[in-house]
């Protein structure tokens, strides 16, 4: 062992406490510490703070920690300060007084670590203090926010690449959770790591079981679900508004399980208390919005379940990263439907935000709805996301039960020409009526019975023809137009279909069953 790599345990044991540095910790340690730069992704959890903390304190002068989460840096420097490490930040929540005190200790040399706020960083006045003192090395905390692709795009990070500029021989560490290939080459591009040495931690969580079950009764089969596979288990319920957060909270609790809700809009004390009792108890359900779990260790969270579709791959790992911290088994159990993949698309469009920000957010929820109708492994498909290849895991649903497909070109052909022989004005319901032959007062105002496609798809049922419709919308051969109630459009790449030039293989639509207790607990 190196002279260097046995300094850094020395501090890893003695001020932080821990007997051994986890996975790439310690070569990332020794890169930054002997003055090379370095790329880390590491997901959530995977301890990238002592990457940087322990080369500032290896190396002269201070790190210097640029984070956009300012309401995290007073946490940070108070358990460092716990720790007898020197740290201190600057930010805008502080007084002229505080910060002209930091930046004293900083001209100093007292400093271990100075974590800044990008914009805070690119002033003037912090350019010259950091020219004037000695600096041990810089981490780009969030690294993935200089990526214009990313849904945490901050144009400050771009101007970052002045830290090369003005101060070529300081290391710096740029890090994150989340990258796929495109972000990670953003990354090196924009802040000019052309030379840093590219740490890839392995993004799976092999205790990790992935189940995304076709939704007929949400609820209902939430409940099936923790009841046949997880009683008295701790979990998490992810939901996407707070009403909704409500009602399933209240739901279970009468159900007879111990749920609690959790959402930004609850009084702070309740949520506070909410969180403190699922964080203390055993076996408490948390039904929550995406606004829980930051920050939240609690190792044996044994199911994160899904009541609606998250908007993108990498949030469905951030959240249904929170179960199995402590490496026992658990589940990543999501029920998804037809009015998931229509809200979604819907909430789109519907923001007002521009459109490459929108034609990003449809590339990530094609991505995420590719995960959900995949017919082969999906931590595969996870994990190819981040831009790492595996082989099929044996532990999700698909592997344990392979989904069948057939060629659905007919009925596909059947459904895209009732949208457009009924003139692509239309919602599913309707369309499905005609479909069916169905006679009702909608069909008869419009002549519908008329149509030749009126019962040209009376073989098939309405769940099946549901099941149909979302898996041809998730490959966006229709569109649902949310400004003309909900009616269902074709796209382009409806034509090839329609004329015979392009085949449909679709998943079958099998019947839920009720859950199986799959796995024993540890
Ligand atoms: P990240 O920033 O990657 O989400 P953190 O740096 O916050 O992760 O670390 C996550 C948790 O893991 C922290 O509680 C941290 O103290 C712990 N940790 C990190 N490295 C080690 C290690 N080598 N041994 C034991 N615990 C560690
Ligand atoms: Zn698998």
């Amino acid at each position: 062992m190196s002279d260097l790599s046995q300094r850094a345990l020395h501090l890893l044991q003695t001020i932080f406490g821990y007997p051994a540095f986890r996975g790439q910790q310690a070569d990332i340690v020794e890169t930054i510490a002997s003055g090379g730069d370095a790329l880390v992704l590491m997901p959530t959890g995977g301890g990238k703070s002592l990457c940087y903390q322990i080369p500032a304190l290896l190396r002269d002068g201070v790190g210097v920690v640029v984070s956009p989460l300012i309401a995290l840096m007073q946490d940070q420097v108070d358990a460092l300060d716990e720790l007898g490490v020197r740290a201190a930040f600057l930010n805008s929540t502080q007084s002229w007084q505080e910060a002209s005190r930091v930046e004293r200790l900083v001209r100093n040399g007292e400093l271990d670590l100075l974590y800044v706020a990008p914009e805070r960083l690119l002033t003037p006045r912090c350019m010259e203090l950091l020219q004037e003192a000695k600096i041990a090395l810089f981490a780009i905390d969030e690294a993935h926010c200089v990526s214009q692709w990313g849904h945490d795009f901050r144009p400050e990070y771009i101007r970052l690449s002045v830290l090369h500029e003005q101060f070529p021989d300081v290391p710096r560490i740029a890090l994150t959770a989340t990258a796929d290939q495109q972000t990670r080459e953003e990354i090196v591009r924009r802040l000019a790591l052309d030379d840093a040495r590219e740490f890839i931690s392995s993004f799976d969580r092999p205790n990790i079981r992935y189940q995304i079950v076709e939704k007929s009764n949400g609820r209902k089969q939430l409940l099936d679900f923790i009841g046949s596979e997880h009683p008295g288990d701790a979990g998490v319920v992810y939901c996407l508004s707070r009403k909704k957060v409500e009602e399933v909270a209240q739901f279970l609790v009468e159900s007879g399980i111990e749920a609690l809700p959790y959402h930004a809009g609850m009084n702070l004390d309740t949520r506070t208390s909410n969180q403190a009792r699922f964080l203390r108890e055993e076996g408490i359900v948390m039904v929550a919005t995406i606004a829980f779990g930051m920050g939240i260790d609690k190792p044996d969270v044994r199911f994160v379940a899904h009541l609606d579709l998250p908007k993108s791959i990498e949030g469905y790992y951030q959240e249904t990263g929170r179960a199995g911290r402590d490496g026992a088994p658990a589940n990543a159990w999501m029920a998804y439907g037809l009015q998931d993949v229509v809200q979604q698309r819907r909430m789109i469009d519907e923001s007002e935000a521009d459109e490459t920000y929108k034609r990003v957010q449809s590339q990530k929820l094609d991505a995420m709805l590719g995960l959900c109708e995949t017919v082969g492994c999906r931590r595969v498909r996870l994990l190819s996301y981040f831009g790492q290849h595996s082989e099929p895991c044996g532990n999700c649903d698909t592997c344990l039960n392979p989904p069948v497909t057939y060629d659905a070109t007919v009925p596909v052909q059947k459904l895209l020409s009732t949208i457009y022989r009924c003139g692509q004005r239309f919602g599913a319901g309707h369309v499905f009526d005609v479909l069916r032959g169905m006679d009702t007062d909608k069909v008869r105002q419009w002549k519908h019975e008329q149509l030749s496609v009126f019962g040209i798809g009376s073989d098939i049922g309405d769940q099946e023809w549901r099941a149909i419709l979302r898996q041809v919308i998730a490959m966006d051969l229709v569109h649902v137009d949310p400004d003309a109630y909900n009616s269902l459009r074709l796209t382009e790449s409806a034509r090839p279909v329609l004329r015979g030039e392009r085949a449909v293989q679709l998943r079958r639509y099998v019947k839920p069953v009720k859950a199986k207790r799959s796995q024993t607990k540890a």
